[in-house]
């Protein structure tokens, strides 16, 4: 890992270098050669990326589901992290969004691209309804899958892995069959990762050349509300509901879980960060084990408060660039697509980049908008991650508690 986070900060130098290059001599063979061999290398990363995506998710979540135990006290251990999980998720996209409201950045710049096809008009033909959205999160597993329907994913896997838990010896193999897939998925993971820095660069190289410089700029302020309302959650809300439920003391949680929060820095992924998170959390706090290793697994695959966050705050950004104008209706939408495109993320580096054509395509803004946020995605990804995993942190510490209690 460490040399994969190696090779993609040299691959960021390497395009910075190279998109500089190209952008300065207006080279014809970039028009005609590397431009269309970037692009083609580029999309080939993003489509492994999504390829990956569904699968991940639905063996990930089944095998935590079908692991837990049948008692009164799992019972209201589950019941406790899953609403602990979404009232803070709620919260961060809800302060995210209140910032943005507030700052509106992106509302001066220039429509930056012009996607085919894309016209305020359309957006205008968007119509939700409760039934359309409960006949997409319940629907038949195999096209849920097949199309990439992540929250309908996330209800079948409910089910599967609860159906797993039985005692029954057949149902036990499918249980181990399914832990094994899940062992699979990974590895490809494993290596979608190492084509990570070509594809970053190819990408990268990509934008640099065609970017507006006004987009950096924007981006720039887009960038700073994001990192401090992303650190305001992290520092001020998450400690404040910890000390609440638990009275530790702010210092002694930050000093207590440092390994955890550098880790999670430092790799980008939720799921890298684990084993390191469950080991410090029954080290330094004495945590039930039942408790960590239900609560902090199911959070790495669904409890992401900085992805949510940043996932509405791309959403409002985008919208403001395109001079699309997202009312009250759209915006409450909005809080609850990013909920799920956070939910349905998986704990790797810049998956939550990759959940944003769910949260984009849904408000019918502009998917290919998502370019412009891959340059700044690995600096973004190293806070929303360290937020993501404190979320899961401090749900554990809660829930400790709570069980204790009960
Ligand atoms: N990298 C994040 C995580 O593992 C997910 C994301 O891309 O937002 O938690």
């Amino acid at each position: 890992m460490g040399n994969l986070n190696r090779q993609i900060m040299y691959a960021v130098l390497m395009s910075i270098i190279f998109g500089l290059i190209f952008r300065w001599c207006e080279s014809y063979y970039f028009e005609i050669f590397f431009g269309p061999a970037l692009i083609l290398i580029g999309q080939v990363f993003l489509m492994l990326l999504k390829m990956i995506m569904v699968p991940l998710i639905f063996f990930a979540l089944t095998t935590s589901i079908s692991s837990l135990k049948k008692n009164h006290q799992s019972q209201r251990l589950w019941q406790g992290t899953i609403a602990f999980y979404l009232i803070t998720m709620l919260t961060a996209i809800i302060i995210m969004m209140t910032a943005f409201n507030i700052f509106s950045p992106g509302t001066d710049s220039e429509l930056l691209m012009n996607p085919a096809g894309v016209s305020g008009d359309e957006t205008d033909k968007t119509s939700y309804s409760l039934s359309g959205v409960i006949q997409s999160l319940i629907q038949n597993p195999f096209k849920a899958l097949a199309s990439g329907n992540i929250m309908a994913v996330v209800v079948f896997s409910i089910f599967f892995g609860l159906s797993l838990r039985s005692s029954n010896k057949n149902i036990q193999n499918v249980r181990s069959l399914m832990s094994g897939l899940f062992d699979s998925i990974m590895q490809i993971v494993n290596w979608i990762m190492r084509f990570a820095p070509l594809g970053i660069f190819a990408l990268l190289t990509d934008l640099i050349v065609k970017q507006d410089m006004a987009v950096f700029m924007e981006l720039f302020y887009f960038i700073a509300i994001v990192i401090f309302v992303i650190l305001f959650h992290g520092l001020v809300v998450l400690p404040f509901i910890l000390k609440f439920f638990t009275k530790i003391k702010f210092m002694d949680f930050f000093i207590k879980g440092k390994e955890i929060f550098i880790t999670a820095f430092a790799t980008s992924s939720s799921a890298a960060t684990l084993p390191i998170t469950i080991k410090t959390l029954e080290k330094n706090y004495k945590i039930e084990p039942n408790v960590s290793k239900f609560v902090l697994p199911l959070g790495a695959t669904i409890n992401m408060d900085g992805t949510a966050m940043y996932e509405a705050a791309v959403a409002l950004f985008v919208a403001n660039i395109v001079g699309i104008n997202l009312g009250f209706s759209d915006q409450v939408i909005l809080v609850f697509i990013a909920m799920a495109a956070s939910i349905g993320a998986p704990a790797i580096p810049s998956a939550g980049m990759v959940t944003l054509v769910i949260v984009l395509s849904t408000l019918n803004l502009p998917v290919e908008y998502i370019a412009l946020f891959i340059p700044v995605d690995r600096l973004i990804d190293t806070f929303r991650t360290t937020i993501n995993v404190e979320g899961d942190v401090v749900a554990a510490l809660v829930m400790n508690r709570f069980i204790k209690k009960s």
